[in-house]
């Protein structure tokens, strides 16, 4: 059972999370609250969302003298105020009204449905976490500047408050965490209130007809969702064969099933060509097969713009300090998130990487960490994705044909929650768990899941393959009755042996 000892991560490693005496001495002298202009200070973190905040208190209770700028008017980034926390109060708020009008229909006498008020939940959300941002700050000692950051040299950043003062903070350390902003698309311009990003799409103050959406990458597959819950007819084009933009290909085709049995309509292997304003005032997308061919034009409502992200760095003065983005805007950094230049390190969106929160935070830390003289810690290879539709879709490490592809000889097993209690008696068994192991030592390589609560029970695979597991020890590992959990196990089961209840 234990077979993959040798394969976990180095005992030094765990060992130096674990035992304080083993990490880099961190400061123990009281936190102060450091603002002075004139001060110098050990850090300041450029963004305030989920990279740069985290960061930055991490930096405080380390007993740097750190300093945040952000430009938005609050804490929280992307994340809190346009990305994570509002799409997920419109799944959840919309996910209970189309369950309550469609699965207790005879349970109810009717349904009907308030946006303002469905807004509103959004925007208290989302207020109310990113001003529990700020008390963190003030708990920890952070000092929030708000305005917009730009280097003056390595040292030196000119802040331009949102009140039009201008000051400059000296400082040892800068850490770029200024995430990233939405990718237009050529020649369709967005008006976020008919050609909208996601940014509009999480406000539209009616309900729209018809929606098309281009691209069914993440936020594509959740906003349509959400809209196509409330009533709007969705329509996504998407340029690859398959949804979910690089998922395993098994759940993209379970989940473009699944989705297309909701509603959705897709077109896949179809470009969009353009857009025109129609005569009766609403919005014409020009498709065609991505291989060329006869061309259609989509008539909508709305149109959601949904591509992909790139990388922000639009007046930060990386030219100042002669740091040059990459080919896709990205800052080059090395493996301890240090740029061309040595006190400047970068996280989060606008380097490498997955465009993800989580992500962004475990950068944070390490970076910090880093400059405090110790050492960082993020696993690349087991950083979970979740798509927060209904069911939702859940995975970390390889997808198969990942592992097709490296030639590593594996073993495949599989669980539906069409067999698992607690899904059936939910009345919500639709989805899988799929784990693929390597086919000589058992360890797992890549964990997917599309089913109810797929981006909580995740985090169990997670920790798995954090540490090692083979597929054995996953199933020998008691699991609660009656849990959804327990389809993992039962996966588990497959993958190194047989399940029992399929
Ligand atoms: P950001 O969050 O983009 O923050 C950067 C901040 O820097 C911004 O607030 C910006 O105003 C500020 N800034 C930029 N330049 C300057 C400057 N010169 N001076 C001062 N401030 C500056 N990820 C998930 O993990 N889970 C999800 O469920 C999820 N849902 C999403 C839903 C949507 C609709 C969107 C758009 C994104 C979603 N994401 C999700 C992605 C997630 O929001 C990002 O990966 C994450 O916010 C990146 O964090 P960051 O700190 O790198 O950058
Ligand atoms: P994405 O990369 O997830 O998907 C973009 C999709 O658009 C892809 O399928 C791509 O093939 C397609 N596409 C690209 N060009 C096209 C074209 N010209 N015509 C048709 N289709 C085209 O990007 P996104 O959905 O915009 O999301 C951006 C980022 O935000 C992602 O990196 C994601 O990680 C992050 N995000 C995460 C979550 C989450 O974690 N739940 C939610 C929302 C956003």
């Amino acid at each position: 059972m234990l077979r993959l000892a040798s394969t976990r991560t180095p005992l030094a490693q765990i060992a130096a999370r674990h035992v304080p005496a083993l990490r880099a001495p961190a400061f123990t002298s009281m936190p102060r609250l450091y603002s002075t202009a004139n001060e110098e200070l050990d850090l300041v973190v450029i963004g305030g969302g989920p990279g740069g905040y985290v960061a930055a208190i991490k930096a405080a209770q380390l007993g740097l003298k750190t300093a945040c700028i952000e430009k938005r008017g609050a804490l929280g980034g992307t994340c809190l105020n346009v990305g994570c926390i509002p799409s997920k109060a419109m799944l959840n708020n919309s996910h209970i009204y189309h369950q309550t009008q469609h699965d207790l229909k005879n349970r109810v006498d009717s349904v009907s449905l308030n946006l303002p008020v469905m807004l509103k939940a959004k925007t208290t959300a989302v207020t109310g976490l990113t001003k529990g941002i700020e008390t963190l700050f003030k708990k920890n000692k952070v000092a929030y500047h708000k305005g917009t950051g730009k280097f003056l040299s390595a040292n030196q950043i000119e802040v331009t408050g949102l009140d039009g003062t201008v000051s400059t903070l000296n400082a040892k350390n800068v850490l770029i965490a200024t995430g990233s902003v939405p990718s237009g698309f050529p020649g369709i311009d967005i008006d976020e209130k008919q050609i909208v990003t996601s940014t509009g799409a999480l406000d539209l103050q009616e309900v729209p007809k018809k929606m098309v959406v281009i691209g069914a990458g993440v936020i594509g597959l959740e906003l349509g969702s959400v809209w196509s819950r409330l009533g709007a007819e969705v329509t996504v084009v998407e340029y690859l064969g398959a949804v979910g933009a690089g998922m395993d290909s098994d759940m993209a085709k379970a989940f473009h099933r699944t989705l297309t049995k909701q509603g959705f309509k897709f077109k896949l292997s179809t470009k969009v060509i353009g857009t025109e304003k129609l005569a009766d005032g609403r919005v014409g997308v020009k498709v065609e097969a991505a291989k060329g061919g006869n061309q259609e034009t989509l008539e909508a409502d709305v149109v959601l713009v949904s591509i992909g992200r790139k990388p922000y760095t639009e007046g930060l003065g990386l030219e100042n300090i002669g740091i040059q983005v990459d080919e896709r805007g990205r800052i080059p950094i090395d493996s301890e998130f240090r740029t061309s230049v040595p006190n400047v390190r970068c996280i989060g969106d606008v380097t490498y990487g997955a465009m993800l929160a989580h992500k962004a935070e475990e950068e944070g830390i390490a970076a910090v960490e880093y400059i405090n003289g110790g050492h960082g810690h993020v696993n690349y290879d087991v950083i979970p994705s979740v798509i927060y539709t209904h069911p939702e879709v859940a995975w970390c490490g390889k997808s198969e044909d990942d592992v097709k592809k490296s030639g590593v000889a594996y073993r495949v097993g599989t669980f539906p929650f069409a067999a698992n209690s607690r899904a059936r008696t939910n009345a919500d068994s639709e989805g899988m768990v799929k784990i693929i192991s390597d086919k000589e030592t058992d360890r797992v390589l890549g964990i997917h899941i599309m089913g109810p609560n797929a981006g909580e029970m995740i985090a169990e695979g997670v920790l798995a393959m954090e540490y090692g597991a083979s597929s054995e020890d996953i199933a020998r590992t008691c699991h609660a009755h009656p849990t959804l959990s327990e389809a993992f196990k039962e996966a588990a089961m497959a993958t190194y042996d047989k399940p029992i209840h399929f």
